[in-house]
């Protein structure tokens, strides 16, 4: 039940500790809640370091839950194996392996060092950061392809501006903002047309409408021409068209 409220957490949080995972951590002591903590934005502490804190003495023999094993490496932190250690945390259950080969090895540490360690292997734990876990563990990009279709395969639909309504759009806006770049083209008559002043003036306001922070690469094809412009808060830029 703690790894769940730890993944509930990350569910909070999503992207906050961007590019960094996200991770959440519970501290469960004479089963209680003694503490709880998320990544912190900008490299700062990582979950399970915020939750030992919080729980302060009360982490003293008690049990971690964490989305992600603890860390094993020096980054823009200390790793947290060490202040897993230094806390006395008796058992650690973690929700996923760290797929980054130079931070991974963080449960065999623990292990070796006589905590009790369980790996609580959970899809979601994985899902939560899967762009970042492609990433390290593969050195490629994570791509989303996204389509609006109608249920007999169309994507477009005589007289009308949009196979989709405004839930689907809205959630189409998240998924973009969430990412680093986005390619986009669309298809008149099925011949493929660039990207008017108006996309890129819809793009900028719907980014700003969702409040994010980092700004992303939006990348459209014009007739086999790349156009790259910038979208979020940062004014559009036409680098070649
Ligand atoms: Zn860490």
């Amino acid at each position: 039940m703690s790894l769940d409220r730890a993944l509930e957490l990350v569910r909070r949080s999503l992207g906050v500790a961007y590019p960094n995972p996200t991770v959440g951590a519970v501290v469960v002591a004479d089963g209680e809640i003694v503490g709880e903590g998320v990544t912190e934005p900008h490299g700062g502490r990582h979950g399970e370091v915020v939750a030992i804190a919080a729980a302060a003495e009360r982490a003293r023999g008690a049990a971690l839950y964490v989305t992600m094993e603890p860390c094993a490496h020096h980054g823009r932190t200390p790793p947290c194996v060490d202040a897993v250690l230094a806390a006395g945390i008796a058992r650690v259950v973690a929700g996923c392996h760290d797929p980054n080969p130079d931070a991974s090895g963080g449960l065999e540490q623990l292990r070796a060092a006589g905590v009790e360690v369980e790996l609580d292997d959970r899809f979601e734990a994985r899902a939560q950061n899967e762009a970042w876990r492609t990433w390290v563990a593969r050195g490629r990009p994570f791509v989303t392809y996204k389509v609006a279709v109608t249920l007999d395969g169309r994507v477009t639909v005589p007289d009308a501006r949009w196979v989709t309504g405004e839930e689907s759009r809205l959630l189409v806006h998240q998924l973009r903002a969430s990412a680093d770049a986005v390619f986009q083209s669309y298809a008149d008559r099925g011949v493929f047309r660039g990207f008017s002043a108006s996309d890129a003036t819809r793009q900028r306001s719907m980014a700003r409408s969702l409040n994010h922070s980092k700004a992303s690469w939006l990348v459209t094809v014009q007739r086999g021409k790349p156009v790259r412009c910038r979208s979020g808060s940062i004014s559009t830029l036409a680098l070649e068209s």
